[in-house]
């Protein structure tokens, strides 16, 4: 008559073995992001930084990821970098070539990248190939003046990151930024979001009056994502729409 019982007691541990692993697997980030950005940039730059880190912490603690910050853009070699899964740049990009070389393996070896806004800035004086390339091609040409709020188009609510979203809709007040050339040329770019024509002629000082201008869009090749938005302390404003976007960007980039 001993049997039920050992038969009782092997149940019970197996159940207590399978509750510790369905716990462990629930306490266990989903993944780890770094986010690097500066202080000492133009000031809408910096607003925008700190405004980040307050929506990325807690989303971080709402959808279940290691949010990680530095100021410190030396952190960019692959050592520390191997670390992450989801590497972002706030409102800043190394300078040097050691960093450089260190994004490029990490990004080689299947890393993630998130850039908002003055990130992805390259022009004739950065000399850095690999990341127009990157870019799908982009160079920055011109910007509207002041930063205002727009119109964009979502081209694509087939992609994780614009799911659900409307096909147009009011993003807060930023500085919007054109590419020459155009990233959506690049057969491996996949425009989400643009702005909307209807805009134009945006801005007073400096004018955007006419062309096609992606705002969000990734590169196949690589897992990255840029986003347009990021600057002035407006852009986490949209609670139901943009904010849900960004959400959607760092978990997208952060799955496995
Ligand atoms: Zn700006």
């Amino acid at each position: 008559m001993k049997r039920p019982l050992l038969k009782y007691k092997a149940c019970c541990l197996i159940i207590i073995v399978l509750l510790f692993n369905i716990q462990a697997f629930c306490q266990n980030p989903r993944f780890k992001a770094i986010a690097f950005y500066t202080t000492t940039v133009e000031r809408d730059h910096v607003w925008f930084a700190n405004d980040a880190l307050k929506f990325f912490g807690s989303l971080a603690e709402k959808d279940n990821f290691v949010f990680d910050t530095t100021t410190n853009w030396s952190n960019i070699n692959y050592d520390f970098l191997k670390n992450y899964q989801v590497v972002m740049w706030l409102n800043d990009f190394p300078q040097t070539e050691e960093e450089r070389r260190a994004f490029e393996k990490y990004m080689s070896a299947g890393g993630a990248w998130l850039g908002f806004h003055v990130a992805a800035y390259n022009d004739k004086y950065t000399k850095w190939p690999w990341f127009v390339d990157f870019l799908g091609g982009a160079v920055f040409y011109t910007n509207n003046w002041p930063p205002l709020p727009a119109k964009l188009i979502v081209d694509d609510t087939a992609h994780p990151v614009t799911t659900g979203m409307p096909p147009k809709y009011n993003a807060p007040a930023n500085e919007w930024y054109m590419w020459k050339p155009n990233p959506r040329l690049n057969k491996d770019v996949r425009v989400l979001v643009t702005l909307d024509t209807t805009n134009y002629p945006l801005g007073k000082k400096d004018l955007i009056t006419q062309g096609d201008v992606p705002v969000v869009w990734t590169n196949t090749k690589y897992k990255m994502l840029y986003m347009n938005m990021g600057h002035g302390n407006k852009i986490f404003t949209d609670t139901t729409i943009q904010n849900r976007m960004f959400e959607y960007a760092i978990l997208w980039l952060g799955k496995k």
